[in-house]
C-alpha cells in the first residue's frame, strides 16, 4: 500500500495511534499501513518515547478512549524509570514490548528491528532555533511542526548527572504547554519533546532545572 495521500494521512494518525486515542477500526488501518510502509514503521520509531511523555501533558489532545490511557501512562512509567535516550536500543524494545498489549507489540518488533538498522530519515524538516544557554549548559535544538503540536528536538551536554530537568514550551500569549521532561547524563543526552500546542501558536521553550533554575531557552522564529 504506497498510496502517497493515504500515507500522509496514516502517518499524521501515528501520535494518536501510539497514545491509544484511535478507534479500533482507525488503529487496524494503521497497522495494516506499518506493515507496508517502513518510513512510518521508522517514524513510529522514533515518537514513541516522545509520545509517551506527552501522554503526561495536562490536558489531552483528545477526549482519550478509557484502556489505552492506561497504556499510555505504562509506557510513560516504564520510559521515567530510565534515564531517558541513555539505554541501549534493545533495552528500548523490551521495555516498550513489556508494557504494551499484545496486540501493538508486534508493531513495535518491526519499529524496533528498524531502529537497529540505521537511523530513521527526517519525515518532517527540522527548523533550528537559537539556544540561550545558561550556567555550564550547552545545547541545540531544531523544532518540527506536528498537526497535533510542536515537537523540539534537543542536544545537550554540561547536565547534571542524574538532575531531571522539565520542559516547558511558551504560547505567543505566554501559556505554559508541558513539553515533558529529561534526566541529565556525564555525556550527551538527545531527546525530541512534544507539547500540544501548534508550532505557529508557539513563542519559545525554556528548561528548567530541579531548583527552578532556567538552564536553557530558545524564542522561536516567527
Ligand atoms: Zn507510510
Amino acid at each position: 500500500m504506497t498510496d502517497p495521500s493515504a500515507h500522509r494521512v496514516l502517518r499524521e494518525s501515528l501520535g494518536s495511534y501510539v497514545l491509544g486515542h484511535l478507534s479500533d477500526q482507525e488503529a487496524d488501518e494503521v497497522r495494516a499501513h506499518l506493515t507496508g510502509c517502513p518510513g512510518c514503521r521508522a517514524e513510529l520509531a522514533e515518537i514513541l518515547p516522545a509520545a509517551a511523555a506527552l501522554s503526561g501533558a495536562p490536558r489531552p489532545l483528545r477526549a482519550p478512549a478509557t484502556p489505552p490511557v492506561d497504556l499510555a501512562d505504562r509506557i510513560e512509567a516504564r520510559i521515567r524509570s530510565e534515564e531517558h535516550r541513555q539505554r541501549s536500543r534493545s533495552t528500548v524494545r523490551t521495555m516498550a514490548l513489556s508494557a504494551l498489549s499484545a496486540a501493538a507489540a508486534a508493531v513495535i518488533v518491526v519499529a524496533g528491528v528498524e531502529l537497529t538498522r540505521s537511523e530513521p530519515e527526517p519525515a518532517v524538516p527540522l527548523e533550528t532555533v537559537d539556544v540561550v544557554e545558561a550556567g555550564a549548559v550547552r545545547a541545540s535544538a531544531g523544532l518540527v511542526a506536528h498537526t497535533w503540536g510542536v515537537e523540539v528536538k534537543l542536544t545537550a551536554s554540561g547536565l547534571q548527572p542524574g538532575e531531571r530537568y522539565d520542559v516547558t514550551v511558551l504560547g505567543q500569549d505566554g501559556t505554559a504547554f508541558d513539553a515533558g521532561a529529561f534526566v541529565g547524563t556525564d555525556g550527551e543526552v538527545r531527546c525530541n519533546l512534544n507539547a500540544a500546542v501548534l508550532r505557529d501558536r508557539a513563542a519559545a521553550f525554556v528548561v528548567i532545572d530541579q531548583e527552578g533554575e532556567e538552564v536553557l531557552r530558545a524564542e522561536f522564529p516567527t
